[in-house]
């Protein structure tokens, strides 16, 4: 079998037991987000992915999967920061970003050298062995653009003060943005709010999501080997949110669920804020 094909499998097989994971639950439909799911998300599928790599790379997989664990761990503190940033300085929410990339970092090289990668708005900052590199993401590049043809503007204060882009809109009478009614929204590691920034550190958490996906979910590459080449080294293949999120939607359709609400990624971010929004 071609190592491509092999490559497709596993990470399909990955990709379902990870998807299966977090929405399965057998006694109660409506059960609550918990902090097993976040362990899970956050520090499990790490782990697992990890091990994984450094087996099939014949590399020991106890080193491996603790500095996943570890990884996860730091990426987690980052998460816990967000929901309250509106009223933090640009410093803490900084701090936050750092965290998640670095965890992320961590993680995704456990089983392999390790290279520092960090999404700051359209490009990632790759720093992998003393050199630095930016290149643009294939998502990245994509988002800002749809908030600029919805009529959204940059907010420059707040894209300095969260290291992504953050776009404003006027909200309407009601108080919501869109036709679809949401108070914010983000599209992978951008969002958009009203003027005030209100919601933002709902949103913030989504681009942390956004981030985490790397490893959490496969991207184009990972499922069309031949996407994989035409994409070459000159761009990073940040599809991952998107074949997360798209599935996350897709399984809330079939099952009559709302999209706002019921799937893993809002619900984490919800339960985030219930349990840290509050200073601690
Ligand atoms: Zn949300």
């Amino acid at each position: 079998m071609p190592f491509a094909c092999k490559n497709f499998r596993a990470t399909f097989l990955f990709m379902l037991i990870s998807f299966g994971l977090l929405t399965y639950q057998p006694m109660n439909p409506v059960k609550a987000y918990g902090e097993k799911e976040i362990l899970l998300i956050n520090l499990g599928i790490p782990a697992l992915k990890a091990a994984y790599k450094a087996d099939r790379q014949g590399k020991p997989i106890l080193k491996s999967v603790i500095q996943a664990l570890f990884g996860g761990y730091i990426m987690y503190q980052g998460f816990k920061i967000a929901p309250r940033i509106e009223t933090e300085p640009a410093w803490r929410a900084w701090q936050a970003k750092l965290m998640v990339n670095f965890g992320a970092s961590l993680a995704e090289s456990a089983g392999g050298r390790f290279v520092f990668r960090m999404d700051m708005g359209p490009v990632w900052l790759i720093a992998d062995q003393g050199k630095i590199r930016f290149k643009p993401g294939l998502n990245a590049v994509v988002a800002p653009i749809i908030h600029f043809a919805e009529g959204s503007r940059l907010n420059w204060k707040n894209t300095l003060k969260y290291g992504t882009f953050a776009f404003e809109r006027s909200s309407r009478r009601d108080g919501t943005l869109n036709k679809s009614g949401a108070l914010a929204y983000s599209n992978a590691n951008t969002f958009t709010t009203n003027k005030n920034g209100n919601h933002a550190g709902h949103e913030l958490i989504h681009t942390f999501q956004y981030r985490r996906a790397a490893i959490d979910w496969p991207n184009i590459g990972d499922l069309l080997p031949e996407a994989k080449k035409q994409i070459g080294d000159g761009w990073v293949d940040d599809t991952n949110w998107s074949a997360g999120w798209g599935l996350q939607c897709a399984w809330a359709d079939m099952m009559g669920k709302s999209k706002d609400f019921d799937i893993p990624m809002e619900k984490e971010a919800y339960y985030l804020e219930r349990k840290y929004l509050k200073p601690y």
